[in-house]
């Protein structure tokens, strides 16, 4: 049975860090609606385009769109045995619109990690945070650092500052976390899936922690 997990937590709580490293070791694709935005920027693609004044500002994109892409990348080949996906849902609406999706496939979701930081860690992880051009590697300049500046470990890119890390648009990005995605804790809760995971610590620990609770990966 194909494993669909679902990261949930606030921006910087450490979603695609723990997704990545989770995709490595258990072998699911790591599905990141921002990495896929970020990717139709960079190809200027018309997507891209409608999607980069959202982004800029912090807001969501709006659901539709949204949807459309993540249904578009779970129809792909690698996700058969499942996919890690973070950033996605963000909305109500995208979670229902992810269920549908999964139950006309015959899935379900297996497993909703709720990565919690304290409020106070989320801005000093963002604006420290690099992130790699290639593959969307993220690194911090305090907490976890490259073992060169401004080069990725993992693929040898380029690191940059994504602009939507600046102090002013985390502000509104967090604001938006809470005001839309925060009820997908109680949605997820009563569906019985969300489990409470403390993000607060060391990335190994936070990444052992959630190996411990992973459903099994044939
Ligand atoms: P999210 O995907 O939830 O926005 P990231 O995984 O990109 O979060 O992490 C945000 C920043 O915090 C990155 O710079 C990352 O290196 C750093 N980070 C991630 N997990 C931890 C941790 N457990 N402790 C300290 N810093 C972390
Ligand atoms: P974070 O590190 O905060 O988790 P992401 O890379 O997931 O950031 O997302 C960056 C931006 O892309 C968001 O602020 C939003 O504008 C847009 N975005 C990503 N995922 C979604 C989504 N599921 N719904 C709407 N907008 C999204």
């Amino acid at each position: 049975m194909p494993v669909f997990i679902v990261m949930l937590g606030a921006p910087g709580a450490g979603k695609g860090t723990q997704a990545k490293m989770l995709s490595r070791r258990v072998g699911l694709p790591h599905v990141s609606s921002g990495d896929l935005f970020r990717e139709n920027i960079k190809n200027q693609t018309e997507l891209g385009k409608l999607a980069s004044s959202y982004i800029e500002a912090g807001d969501l994109v709006p659901d539709n769109v949204t949807i459309a892409m993540v249904q578009d990348r779970l129809s792909r080949e690698d996700c058969v045995k499942g996919a890690i996906l973070d950033g996605f849902p963000r909305t109500t609406a995208q979670a229902e619109a992810l269920d549908e999706t999964l139950d006309e496939m015959g899935f379900e979701i297996g497993l909703v990690p709720f990565i919690q930081v304290p409020n106070q860690v989320l801005m000093e992880r963002l604006t420290g945070r690099w992130t790699c051009r290639e593959h969307g590697h993220v690194f911090h300049t305090l907490f976890n650092p490259p073992a060169q500046p401004g080069i990725c470990d993992h693929d040898g890119s380029e690191l940059y500052q994504r602009p939507d890390d600046s102090p002013e648009t985390v502000a509104n990005r967090i604001k938006v976390y809470f005001e839309q995605t925060a009820p997908l804790i109680d949605y997820y809760r009563q569906n019985g899936v969300l489990v409470e995971i403390d993000g607060d610590r060391e990335i190994e620990d936070v990444n052992q922690a959630l190996m411990d609770i992973l459903p099994t990966v044939d």
